[in-house]
């Protein structure tokens, strides 16, 4: 039996097996087909591909500045230059924070991490049963596993579901409220922008990247990723399914209208809706550990709405579980 069953490999799960991993045995169990979670890259030709949630980051502290350094020496991450154009002239440029992507996709933090770890795609937990002093795992697709220790990194109404059975503490009474927003993926002709992402003050469309612009590979059109603001993806996101056309030709109009590109070839299109993309208000705790019944929780929603939150939190409960 293994010694801790990581459910996520998003930065969380990612980050908690490659330090149990030096001590344990491990195994993580993930829904979707690869590595990332929220930071997941969306490839459709070779290398060729787009950021689909996270977009960059930019470290705030000292401790998580100092692991995107080691990740830069070993060419894992790198800064993302260019000109990052505020729309609304109000909005101040943010020049304190550097901006850092992987440099194939950036899911390579996780994927790094990862690397000699045993994980099992496509497997997404349903249930969990408390047996004797382990725990028995069941996964949509009927399967199942045992373990000794579990850690879920899933967003929060998620985890809720899973555990508060076994979660004795007021931890389920926060409320946190996790955003929703709409990405479209979309790939047009070369326009010879020279800006590497757009800021807007726009009621439907918050923020555009240029994907070339991460130079990551050389492509001779366009791949541009536009998000919703939350405002809109509060609204909509539940429902865009029946409506895929529709919403995302909304996200494509208010591009073309803010930035005034000259976009007269659209090649693809692809839309998500992320229903739990981030959370605004932190907790007063760093994650949750259970060494009775060796249950352990972390994610970004303890600490904040970006990566390193995630990051954060998964060495907050490293440390707790080799107290
Ligand atoms: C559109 C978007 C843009 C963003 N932009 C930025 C940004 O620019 N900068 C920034 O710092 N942050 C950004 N974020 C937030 C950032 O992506 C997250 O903070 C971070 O990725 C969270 O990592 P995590 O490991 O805690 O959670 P996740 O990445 O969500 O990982 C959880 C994993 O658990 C898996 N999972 C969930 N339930 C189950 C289950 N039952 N069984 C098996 N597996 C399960 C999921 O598939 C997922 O892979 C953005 C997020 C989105 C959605």
């Amino acid at each position: 039996m293994i010694d801790f069953a990581v459910i996520g490999s998003g930065i969380s799960g990612a980050t908690i097996s490659n330090k149990l991993n030096k001590k344990y045995s491990i195994k993580v169990f993930e829904k979707a087909k690869g590595v990332g979670g929220r930071s997941s890259f969306k490839r459709f030709k070779n290398k060729i591909g787009f950021d689909h949630g996270l977009q960059y980051l930019s470290p705030r502290s000292k401790e998580f500045k100092s692991f995107t350094k080691k990740l830069i020496k070993k060419r894992i991450i790198k800064l993302w230059r260019g000109n990052h154009e505020f729309l609304n002239k109000r909005v101040k440029r943010d020049k304190k924070h550097v901006k850092l992507i992987g440099v194939r996709g950036n899911n390579d933090i996780s994927k790094h991490l990862l690397k000699k770890i045993n994980c099992k795609f496509q497997s997404e937990l349903s249930e969990i049963k408390r047996q004797k002093n382990c725990w028995l795992l069941k996964f949509k697709d009927n399967s199942s596993a045992y373990t000794k220790n579990l850690i879920i990194t899933a967003p929060f109404p998620q985890v809720k579901k899973l555990t508060s059975k076994f979660v004795k503490t007021k931890l389920f009474k926060n409320k946190v409220k996790m955003n929703s927003s709409l990405t479209v993926l979309l790939m047009t002709n070369k326009t010879r922008s020279n800006v590497s992402s757009f800021f807007t003050n726009d009621n439907i469309l918050g923020w555009v990247s240029n994907e070339n612009s991460k130079r990551r590979f050389k492509y001779n059109r366009d791949l541009w990723v536009l998000q919703s603001t939350y405002e809109y993806g509060r609204k909509h996101t539940d429902n865009y399914r029946n409506k895929t056309k529709y919403y995302t030709n909304v996200l494509i109009d208010r591009f073309k209208k803010l930035t005034s590109l000259k976009i007269k070839k659209i090649y693809f299109t692809h839309i998500h809706g992320w229903k739990y993309s981030s959370n605004s208000k932190p907790l007063k705790l760093q994650s949750y550990w259970n060494k009775k019944i060796g249950l352990g929780i972390c994610a970004d929603w303890f600490g904040g709405p970006r990566l390193e939150n995630g990051w954060l939190s998964a060495n907050n409960l490293y440390k707790k579980i080799i107290k």
